[in-house]
């Protein structure tokens, strides 16, 4: 490739992650110079670009080129005065890259234009790949998924709907995903979003730009990951924009990842319409992995961190972490920090005070989530309808079942209720175990006791001895 067709083809793949009015401000007058063997050497008019460049936009010029061009390794940003010429011809012309906008305001002018850290999150993370992922058998559709979409984008798996709790492995796969199309198809344009980014984004393309335009801007893009989607709830505005924008993509077989802490139809606040569109393709659920998985990821951290524990250190974090695999590395990665830093070989005992410590400020757990050492009773939702049966002193099967007198009902929500709350199981699977009843029963019954906790003193007493007993 030419040096100014590959000056074309990043600007095309920065456009759709830069807004409009920057991009313009800074990419206009700019071009590579030449490529010196592993360098590349991008000319840009003046010491405000350049500024602005390699403060912003260093990583991700370099970042795209070298999935355009694997021989590059460096960039060299160079101030080119020069090129402030109209007539230069080694400069890209913008409007070869930016689709027409009609109702553009009066261009800021540069000290006005605001230094934004927004513009990292576009960027995908390379230590999230599909390959350190590891697959146990709670997530091995999951990726089974991620990976047929990443080897053939656009197509059957439209969109790819990933949901599950906090720290499950959400972003990785997403990111993950995206990278691998890239590898795969170097020459399609993936863009990454987190939801409040693109939330932000329309925001200011209503304030500057029409609708049409806003979904002009993306017409480009091959692949659109959004992640953590459940954040549009209520913003009927941006959730309009992005209906129209999903249509435009998926009609052109455009491939769309998205990903949210609950399933499409529990997703309260987001207009029904997307909710079915996100049931279209293929909706898989990210689980807390099996211990051996736990183990497992663990020993993989170490390895990349280069360093050895002790089997039964980390067969003690693999069994107390119970909630996220981000608690999981947060307890090994304090450990790791303690051994370079101090010196402390770690020891069952030492990362029990990271672990206990780590929980009760609630740093990386949720708040309220139990004391680690106190092992949690409950793996499952049988462990909690039995403890529960025993409880109230009612038949088990009868929680499952469809009786309805009052002696039951109460003690089957206060059930759905718990596991909910303490395993985190979705309303539609926690609706399987008692007889398949739908994720609205499930949803109306945990609203139910969560609204008589705040009055009955007894049911709270209830469902505190309850929670001492599952070990919280
Ligand atoms: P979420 O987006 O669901 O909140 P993240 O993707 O941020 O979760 O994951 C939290 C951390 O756990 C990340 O560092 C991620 O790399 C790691 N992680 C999660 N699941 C796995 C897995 N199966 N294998 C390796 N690392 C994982
Ligand atoms: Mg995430």
């Amino acid at each position: 490739m030419d040096p100014k067709e590959l000056w074309r083809q990043i600007l095309l793949r920065l456009y759709p992650t830069v807004r409009h009015d920057q991009f313009i401000t800074w990419f206009a007058d700019t071009g590579i110079l030449r490529v010196d063997g592993a360098v590349l050497v991008l000319g840009v008019p003046n010491q405000f670009a350049y500024n602005w460049l390699v403060q912003h936009y260093n990583d991700r010029i370099l970042e795209i080129a070298k999935v355009l061009d694997a021989n590059i390794t460096e960039i060299s940003i160079v101030v080119d005065s020069a090129l402030n010429n109209p007539d230069d011809n080694r400069k890209v012309p913008l409007a070869s890259v930016v689709p027409e906008i009609k109702k553009v305001r009066k261009m800021p002018n540069r000290q006005e234009v605001k230094v934004t850290a927004d513009t990292i999150s576009y960027m995908l993370n390379p230590k999230y790949m599909l390959q350190n992922y590891i697959v146990g058998k709670h997530n091995r559709l999951v990726h089974a998924a991620c990976q047929a979409v990443a080897a053939n984008p656009g197509s059957q798996w439209n969109p790819l709907f990933i949901y599950g709790g906090v720290g499950l492995g959400k972003t990785h796969l997403l990111q993950g995903t995206g990278r691998e199309i890239l590898r795969n198809f170097p020459d399609k344009i993936v863009v990454y979003f987190t939801a409040e980014r693109f939330l932000n984004e329309v925001v200011d393309a209503i304030k500057k730009y029409n609708a049409q335009d806003f979904k002009a801007r993306y017409r480009n893009v091959d692949c659109l990951i959004v992640d953590d989607i459940q954040l549009l709830a209520d913003k009927d505005r941006t959730q309009e924009e992005f209906f129209h924008l999903f249509n435009e993509l998926y009609n052109a077989n455009k491939q769309l990842i998205l990903s949210s802490d609950r399933p499409p139809k529990e997703l309260a606040g987001i207009e029904t319409r997307l909710q079915s569109r996100f049931e279209m393709g293929m909706v898989a659920e990210v689980h807390f992995p099996d211990y051996e998985t736990r183990l497992a990821i663990l020993q993989n951290k170490c390895s990349e961190q280069q360093v050895m524990l002790a089997p039964e250190v980390l067969d003690f974090i693999a069994y107390n972490v119970h909630h996220s695999i981000r608690e999981l590395e947060g307890v090994l990665l304090q450990a790791i920090a303690q051994m370079r830093l101090e010196n402390i070989t770690p020891t069952v005992k030492s990362v029990g005070t990271i672990v206990r410590r780590l929980d009760g400020n609630g740093e990386i757990s949720a708040g309220g989530r139990p004391q680690v050492d106190a092992k949690l009773s409950v793996r499952n939702a049988d462990d909690v309808i039995n403890l529960v049966a025993d409880y109230y002193r009612v038949p088990s099967s009868e929680l499952r079942g469809s009786v309805r007198k009052r002696e039951i009902m109460l003690p089957r929500q206060v059930c759905m209720y718990l596991i909910y709350e303490v395993l985190g199981h979705s309303y539609d699977t926690i609706g399987d175990y008692f007889s398949g009843r739908n994720h609205t029963t499930v949803l109306h019954s945990y609203n139910k006791i969560k609204e008589k906790l705040g009055k009955d003193s007894k049911l709270l007493q209830d469902v505190h001895s309850l929670k001492r007993e599952m070990g919280l």
